[in-house]
């Protein structure tokens, strides 16, 4: 657990200028991970979800979204063109949907390391399962495991998360880590009722939870939930946000997030500015796309991941970066896992 002196620490960082913060982050970010920004290929598979959180637009609640799910072959033809423009590492991204059991999942997971031969890696986002459910999923060949706690703050995680607890959400954290995951969090910046405090804890617990990746992005309103009339994160907050966790966790692999870019032009540049070194392009069937709302004026809707990755590259060149197709494992990650504490 950080440690009060830690914790003090945190706070005097929050109380530093963004420009400040930025350019150590930028600078932290040049040293140990160069120009190169990760490209991976997000499939958001199946937006079908049992979960009730107030803020999402997947929420079961949500009447207005058309569900789908992908088939495997769906899903393999996407994987595969993207591999084939030079891809190697993809992120399968969905609601909690009982249709895609464990055993479901394990035979997808061996199916896309057959038509990529091995040679991508593959980061699942599909929610808390059990420890034994994490072991099999691994065991089958997935590399990396996603899941954001949203918030440090226990009695507004379950009231956002529909009743879950963040004591089960850091355990399912726990049981990743356990299995060999390289493992991601994060954390929504400006939810409501949000304090400086908050924002510490959220800082805090990345931290304690040493983590491979951290994905964060502002709060979106979502016209079809609960929070529709609360005011959104703002884009200032987020990149202040992604600079401090950039020195904090200076070797882990930080997104440049979707909802960044939706919230303001330029979000995600302002992201890569301050200490993020991935892109995630949306490699989802276009016809699909739209029924992915999260949040409204998402910032993926009429591209083709494919396609974009010629713009993408372009644009990263525009700001001094270099747009890497490789896996691109944590820093972080590879630093535990072969126990050199004093490689990069
Ligand atoms: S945040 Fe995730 S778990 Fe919660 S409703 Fe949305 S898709 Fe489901």
């Amino acid at each position: 657990m950080v440690s009060l002196a830690d914790r003090q620490g945190i706070a005097s960082l929050l109380r530093r200028s963004t420009d400040e913060l930025v350019a150590e982050a930028d600078g932290i970010r040049r040293r140990l991970h160069g120009e190169g920004v990760w490209i991976r290929g997000l499939l958001e598979f199946t937006n079908r979800c049992s979960c009730n959180c107030l803020y999402c637009g997947l929420r079961r609640d949500n009447g207005k979204v058309v569900r789908y799910s992908l088939d495997e072959e769906e899903i393999l033809r996407s994987v595969e063109a993207a591999f084939a423009r030079g891809l190697r590492t993809f992120v399968l991204q969905g609601g909690e949907d009982a249709d895609w059991s464990t055993d479901r999942l394990c035979r997808l997971v061996e199916a896309v390391n057959v038509r990529t031969s091995g040679e991508a890696a593959l980061t699942l986002s599909c929610g808390i399962r059990s420890r034994d459910d994490y072991r099999r999923l691994a065991d089958s060949g997935a590399d990396r495991y996603l899941l954001r706690f949203e918030t440090a703050h226990g009695a507004r995680h379950a009231r956002l998360r529909d009743g879950v607890s963040l004591k089960r959400r850091l355990q399912a954290l726990d049981d990743l880590r356990e299995t060999g995951f390289e493992v991601g969090s994060g954390f929504m910046v400006g939810l409501p009722q949000e304090t400086d405090e908050d924002r510490l804890d959220n800082l805090c617990l990345s931290v304690d939870l040493e983590l491979d990746m951290v994905g964060i992005g502002p709060f979106i309103a979502n016209p079809d939930t609960p929070l529709a009339q609360e005011p959104s994160g703002s884009m200032e907050e987020t990149v202040r946000m992604t600079a401090a966790l950039r020195i904090l966790l200076p070797r882990a692999n930080i997104p440049a997030t979707t909802a960044a870019g939706s919230l303001a032009e330029g979000g995600r540049e302002a992201m890569l500015n301050a200490g993020a070194n991935v892109l995630m392009p949306n490699i989802t069937p276009l016809a699909y796309r739209e029924q992915y709302l999260l949040y409204p004026g998402k910032d993926t809707i009429s591209q083709d991941g494919i396609r974009d990755l010629d713009e993408i590259e372009a644009r990263l060149l525009r700001l001094g970066r270099r747009a890497d197709l490789g896996r691109g494992d944590s820093l972080a990650y590879r630093r535990r896992r072969d126990g050199n504490e004093s490689a990069l």
